[in-house]
């Protein structure tokens, strides 16, 4: 008999196969495992994290490991399964809540000497030790796996070391086993990306031993503690890093390519990672005793401290709209133009079924064209294409409006064609249904003022590309029924995205912020700078690309739109805009989408000059604070709740350094003060557009 009914969290249609139900072990004094040992006196130790929807490996999760480790090992059964009992996985990583704060670099390191411990038992624990993985098997979890004699893996499992996405590198033990186990090349690389298998390419690699469904996962478990299992024997390769010289060659060809992507004084972990294997690759011994201080070093480093923020903030943000059923089934568009065609496709791709309208029908076709080349990259699988394909309708008449629980117009940002479409749409909506504008600039107040419903009107703010940026504001206005905001949230998560709550205002949160550190680049620009000089002043701070680039990505057009609206809108000052962007968009160089803007443009790629004047030191803050300003400004105008926000909406909608935990945590921790002071300087200099924002004195009273 299968013990899946004994599992606590098991939803009733799963079963796994959690072992023959035999001596309960262990009764009563752990709270995160159970465990039984079958009719053939194997052990399944069952993790199940208590009050957890997902396991993570916790220090109580580990001690009770140790325990139950510790009591076993005079009289070992014959085998140790370690499975999870929840459905969603086996082990998705650390507790993060455990690495938040941590600033004491000895105190972590002799917490993690103690893990180690733990699963070093593991390692050498005297009988053939088994996991058994379904779902997601990360960080951590993976490193308890790799600390398993065998692992056998079921079709849909995902397997990696993301740590480095936190600003770490694997801390128990992962840096020793994987490199044992795969060639060095193999495993830098899957730690250096932090990009996870599946089982298939994790069996190829020789990361699981074997690939068993549900139903053969105790006859896999048999073999293996019968010693029929053949075990992946390390890569030949992977004998390299006991050789010294060899080490050498490949850590500076691996620290060019990371330095390629990253730079060591923004992430450093990439880099502590590489030398940790240079230095002490020679032996598995070497590594294990020295990835503690090595993990506590970077764990206690403002940039995992300021990345955990961030996969804080994510979540906070996917909380948002995660209770409660899918509340949209159809989708209806309005507009096939950049932003109407890939929301479309998006929400197609995500399982919602989509009818497409543009008032020029010719238009929807390439539309369709882009949805087509998104599901092949994201879907694959040619069946799953045919079937996103089929959700998104060409729908000319505008049949669809009827039938759509949501509606989202997405037609040129022009307040009057707006109201006029929705005058048309809001009589033909459904009961219940949400009408939406993805505007990116205009007041709702002004588009909804002659809905006779305005109170399911809402603004849902995508940004451009969709498929890469995961913000959407969601906006609200006082006419806004709490309970359709709400369902905006709630369509925004199902989705896959991240709906950040603000209030109706002249370029909501991320474009009223970026839209004065776009205008100085140009400014600078005006003044005679390279673009490049000026770009690689942003990427100096931490951006992900230049402030020119960016102009010329969503187009010179779409700017100087927007920034003529806030102009209108907020008394400012604000930096002039100069002549030769009006020039340029007359000629029809509008930027990235004509082949010219501020760049020119190859195969949709700047063409940059290589040689250029380095940024003077400071010039950074040219840029930056005049963003961080409009957020200070946004805050104290209630456009968002509290800074926490206003970091989520610029980290997730514009790329905002996210190693400085975003532009009001950025301001924090250099000292408000200083940025008030170097603004003002600015102001001397260069005018009252640098003018502090008197919201500045709120936050200095809110310290
Ligand atoms: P676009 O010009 O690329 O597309 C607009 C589409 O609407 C065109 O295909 C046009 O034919 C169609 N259209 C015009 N009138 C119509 C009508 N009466 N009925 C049906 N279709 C009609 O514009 P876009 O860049 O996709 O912008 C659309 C909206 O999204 C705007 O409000 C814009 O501010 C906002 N937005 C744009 C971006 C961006 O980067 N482009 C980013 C975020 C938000």
């Amino acid at each position: 008999m299968s013990a899946s009914s004994s599992a606590r969290s098991t939803a009733p249609q799963e079963r796994l196969e959690l072992g023959e139900v035999g001596a309960e072990l262990l009764p009563g004094d752990l709270c995160h495992w159970r465990s039984h040992r079958d009719p053939a006196g194997i052990v399944w130790l069952l993790l199940d994290k208590h009050e957890s929807r997902t396991n993570t490996l916790s220090g109580a999760v580990l001690d009770e490991l140790g325990t139950c480790l510790a009591r076993w090992a005079p009289a070992p059964p014959r085998a140790l399964v370690i499975r999870s009992a929840k459905p969603d996985g086996f082990i998705a990583g650390a507790d993060i809540n455990e690495f938040s704060g941590a600033s004491d670099r000895s105190e972590v390191e002799t917490r993690l000497r103690k893990a180690h411990g733990v699963v070093s038992r593991l390692a050498e624990f005297p009988v053939p030790t088994i996991a058994v993985i379904h779902g997601f098997c990360l960080g951590g979890g993976l490193e308890l796996a790799l600390a398993c004699r065998h692992r056998i893996a079921r079709p849909d499992a995902k397997l990696g070391l993301p740590e480095v996405m936190l600003g770490l590198h694997p801390g128990l033990g992962g840096t020793a086993r994987l490199t044992a186990l795969l060639s060095p090349f193999t495993a830098l690389e899957l730690m250096l990306t932090g990009r996870s298998l599946d089982a298939r390419r994790a069996k190829r690699l020789g990361l699981v031993d074997a690939i068993a469904e549900e139903r053969h996962v105790a006859g896999a478990v048999r073999a293996a503690a019968s010693g029929k299992l053949e075990r992946r024997r390390p890569a030949v390769s992977s004998r390299l890093s006991k050789f010294a010289p060899a080490r050498r060659v490949v850590a500076a060809l691996v620290r060019r390519q990371t330095a390629r992507k990253a730079r060591a004084e923004h992430y450093p972990a990439p880099f502590a990672l590489i030398e940790h294997w240079h230095r002490h690759g020679g032996s598995a011994r070497s590594l294990l005793e020295h990835e503690p201080a090595s993990f506590a070093r970077l764990l206690t480093g403002d940039t995992a401290q300021n990345l955990i923020r961030v996969f804080f903030l994510r979540e906070r943000l996917k909380r948002l709209g995660r209770d409660g059923a899918p509340v949209v089934r159809a989708v209806h568009v309005i507009g096939a133009g950049t932003m109407g065609g890939d929301i479309a496709a998006w929400c197609a791709l995500k399982g919602i079924s989509v009818s497409l309208q543009d008032q020029r029908p010719a238009l929807v076709g390439p539309a369709i064209r882009r949805a087509a080349a998104l599901f092949e990259r994201r879907l694959k699988q040619p069946s799953a294409v045919r079937a996103a394909l089929d959700r998104l309708v060409p729908d000319h008449r505008g049949d669809g409006v009827g039938r759509a629980d949501l509606v989202i117009e997405a037609v040129p940002e022009n307040a009057d064609l707006k109201r006029e479409i929705y005058a048309a749409v809001e009589p033909r909506l459904k009961s219940g249904a949400l009408l939406a504008t993805n505007t990116s600039s205009i007041r709702l107040e002004h588009l909804g003022e002659s809905l006779r419903d305005p109170a399911r009107f809402v603004g849902v703010h995508f940004f451009n590309p969709v498929a890469k940026l995961p913000l959407v504001e969601v906006v609200s206005h006082d006419g806004a029924d709490p309970s359709c905001i709400a369902r905006a949230h709630r369509f925004v998560t199902q989705i896959d995205r991240l709906p950040l709550p603000v209030r109706s205002a002249p370029g909501f949160l991320v474009n009223r912020a970026l839209t004065p550190y776009l205008l100085e680049s140009l400014t600078l620009l005006e003044e005679g700078l390279a673009p490049e000089t000026i770009d690689a002043a942003a990427l100096r701070f931490g951006m992900p690309m230049g402030p020119l680039e960016v102009a010329d990505q969503v187009g010179l057009d779409v700017c100087l739109h927007v920034t003529r609206g806030l102009r209108e809108e907020l008394p400012g000052p604000w930096a002039p805009i100069p002549a030769w962007v009006e020039e340029r968009i007359a000629r029809g160089d509008l930027g990235r989408k004509s082949g010219r803007g501020v760049y020119e443009y190859r195969n949709a790629r700047a063409r940059k000059q290589r040689k250029f004047p380095a940024p003077d030191p400071g010039l950074e803050d040219r840029l930056i604070l005049p963003l961080i300003n409009a957020c200070v400004a946004c805050l104290r105008a209630g456009v968002v709740q509290d800074r926490e926000t206003v970091d989520a909406g610029l980290i997730f909608g514009t790329g905002f350094a996210p190693f400085r935990g975003g532009p009001m945590h950025y301001a924090e921790t250099r000292g408000e003060s200083d940025v008030v002071a170097a603004l003002k300087r600015y102001r001397e200099e260069l005018g009252s557009r640098f003018e502090p924002d008197a919201g500045w004195e709120d936050e200095a009273g809110a310290e």
